[in-house]
């Protein structure tokens, strides 16, 4: 029996994996809940599975999640930072699901670990700001930090009953996004209806706007580097439309093993929550012959300029990884709110990336003040 503390509950990856414990009453029990905003679905989620302490954003939500809970089930409901730091640590669960989105799971990823819990990490903005201490902190403790991210988790996957020094290169699949055939001179009249609606993979709206500009390969290529304690030199990033093959490992015999499925999340969180062992999800298997075929090609940096600026951040490493993380968050919230244009994104990031003065081997309180500063500076440029 596994006891699960889930820190964003009610957004993509939480709802599913919510089903998957429910699935599964035998295996796993909610120990912990947190949600900043969607009351109305963890109220739901509270009276079904009964977390014995929930957090919410901030006082008023606690208030308010106070007053709808009529039922007899009365977790202890904390909120903000603290709150959330102390779901990750919550010391009846043995492992947190890391869900939510952005800079905010950096505190409670260290928390977690810290406490000597095991990870199932969904955010990958963890690893990107902070990858260096987070990884350290996690060998120290003998953390096991598990991918959720649906190619880290093939990759995984595919290294299973190998050697880490036999593996040579990742090649790190991408659907492409919905402009990935777009010309670049009709970037300009990108809206955000057209920017949301993804070809193949249903996520919430950052990391859909961040598969748009393909930022979400980018920063899962500083993900991988962490991960799997790799140069970005070893990695390959190749457009894969129908999302089937989830990535791939080179060997250094020459072979490569592809980890293949639907494009669903569900498999990867179950995998992370259920590993070595699987669970049978009654999904259904790729029908090959209806696809025909699988291609590959490279990715369009002139289009998709957020590759260049991950791999110059991964091979600069200090804060600038941070910065490249912040100032994305900052300009896609803009976007999102329409404030700026799809190429405005870019060219936030790039600019606050140029301003920055690289901090090597920081601290976390490094890492923090240089996040806050990338926000500082991408709010005063758009
Ligand atoms: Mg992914």
């Amino acid at each position: 029996m596994k006891h699960l503390s889930v820190l964003g509950s009610t957004g993509s990856i939480g709802r599913t994996a919510m089903d998957i414990v429910r699935r599964y009453p035998d295996r796993f029990t909610i120990k912990a809940l947190t949600a900043a905003n969607n009351l109305a679905l963890l109220v739901r989620q509270i009276e079904e599975f009964e977390p014995e302490m929930v957090a919410v954003f901030d006082e008023t939500k606690a208030l308010e999640l106070a007053r709808s809970l009529k039922g007899k089930v009365k977790p202890i409901i904390l909120y903000g930072e603290e709150g959330y730091v102390t779901a990750a640590a919550w010391e009846t669960a043995d492992m947190v699901l890391l869900a939510m989105v952005g800079a905010a799971g950096l505190k409670p990823a260290l928390a977690a670990i810290a406490a000597k819990k095991q990870i199932a990490l969904a955010n990958k903005e963890t690893l990107v700001m902070a990858g260096d201490i987070v990884m350290e902190k996690a060998r120290e403790n003998g953390v096991d930090i598990l991918p959720v991210d649906s190619e880290h988790s093939a990759i995984f996957q595919c290294l299973k009953g190998n050697r880490t020094r036999d593996f040579k290169r990742i090649f790190l699949t991408a659907s492409g996004g919905p402009f990935r055939n777009r010309p670049f001179e009709a970037f300009k009249d990108i809206t955000l209806g057209d920017a949301l609606n993804h070809p193949t993979w249903e996520m919430g709206h950052k990391i859909t706007i961040d598969s748009a500009t393909l930022m979400n390969k980018g920063l899962e290529v500083i993900e991988a580097v962490h991960l799997f304690g790799i140069s970005q030199d070893q990695i390959e990033v190749l457009i894969h439309p129908q999302s089937i093959v989830h990535s791939m490992v080179g060997f250094k015999d020459g072979i490569v093993l592809a980890q293949m499925g639907v494009p669903d999340m569900k498999a990867a969180i179950a995998y992370a929550l259920s590993q070595p062992g699987r669970l049978d999800l009654e999904m259904a298997f790729p029908d090959f012959s209806a696809l025909g075929s699988l291609t590959f090609d490279r990715p369009d940096v002139h289009k998709f300029p957020s590759l260049t600026f991950a791999f110059e951040a991964c091979k600069q490493r200090g804060t600038l990884p941070a910065v490249l993380n912040a100032a994305n968050e900052v300009a896609v919230q803009a976007f999102l709110e329409k404030r700026i244009g799809f190429l405005g994104i870019f060219e936030i990031i790039s600019n606050t990336m140029g301003l920055h003065t690289r901090i090597d081997n920081p601290d976390l309180s490094g890492i923090i003040e240089a996040d806050r500063w990338a926000r500082e500076k991408a709010k005063s440029l758009i």
